[in-house]
């Protein structure tokens, strides 16, 4: 039998219904997929009608992807000095849970926010506390919790594996949290994995800070930016500064078998009308050393 691989994915839009992630992932050959849960710009949104769960979780059964993952709304931030801000983004981010959990998704993606000119240890206690908040009003559910490391850009927190080790020892039922790791947000934090004894240097790191077993999904995205940079700007698999070689290494790494793949590089279609995502896809299993 032949080792486990990855399982790949990419972000797909929920224009039109929910469900219509899934079947345009299937399309194109995903395993599994990410989507939102709702308008991921804004703050408020309309519950879920039974009607609306029961389409997608039919479309599940129907396409078989999975695991399935959301990405929490941009306007979040659990780390903010105003409690307002604080209070608005746990209410939001608990009631995306709850989507999630009624529509059967394992794992919910959010970024742990901006320290906004308090200290970093100020503000990563705060993402701890309003996680534990969360959690305590969602016992027993499924869909795991997943920190996104970060780029670091201005006062956001998340670009060091530290920051994340903090926040999830804070965390009461650990268990139910984990991390995507972000492969562009991770290079433009100043992690070096191009070459093989970089990626070794870089994932030894990881373990000793904060366990790889946390790695619940990797968002697989080129960088714009250079290393160190700390600019969130993602490009095609092979097209931008970490190069086909980078991606060598996590797709072959047996740490990833099984661990969901998403793609969160840019859409549209190439010159010759092929689907940007199809293209990334490919280019990411080609990379499989068999
Ligand atoms: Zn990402
Ligand atoms: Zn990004």
């Amino acid at each position: 039998m032949s080792r486990p691989l990855p399982l790949f994915g990419a972000h797909l839009s929920i224009a039109g219904g929910l469900q219509n992630a899934l079947y345009a992932g299937r399309d194109i050959g995903c395993d599994c997929v990410q989507l939102f849960v709702k308008n991921q710009r804004q703050w408020n949104a309309a519950s879920l009608l039974p009607g609306q769960i029961e389409a997608f979780r039919a479309a599940q059964r129907e396409t078989g992807l999975m695991p399935l993952l959301a990405h929490a709304g941009y306007l979040l931030n659990l780390a903010s000095p105003v409690a307002q801000m604080r209070r608005r983004s746990k209410t939001a981010l608990l009631d995306e849970l709850r989507r999630c959990e009624a529509l059967g998704i394992d794992g919910l993606i959010f970024h742990p926010g901006s320290a906004k000119g308090d200290s970093e240890q100020v503000a990563l206690r705060r993402v701890a506390t309003g996680l534990n908040e969360i959690l305590r009003k969602t016992e027993g559910f499924r869909t795991r919790l997943l920190i996104e490391n970060t780029a670091g850009q201005g006062a956001n927190i998340g670009h060091r594996f530290e920051q994340i080790a903090t926040i999830i020892d804070r965390v009461e039922q650990p268990e139910r949290v984990g991390v995507c790791l972000d492969t562009c947000h991770l290079f433009v934090a100043g992690y070096d994995f191009r070459t093989a004894e970089g990626y070794r240097g870089v994932m030894e790191e990881l373990d000793t800070v904060m366990n790889v077993a946390l790695i619940k999904c990797v968002h697989v995205n080129d960088s714009k930016g250079r290393l160190g940079s700390r600019l969130d700007r993602h490009e095609h698999i092979g097209k931008g500064q970490i190069k086909k070689s980078g991606f060598a290494h996590f797709v072959n790494d047996p740490h990833f078998a099984r661990i969901p793949m998403i793609l969160e590089t840019p859409k549209g279609k190439d010159g010759r009308g092929v689907d940007y995502d199809k293209l990334n896809l490919k280019r990411l299993r080609s990379l499989i050393r068999r």
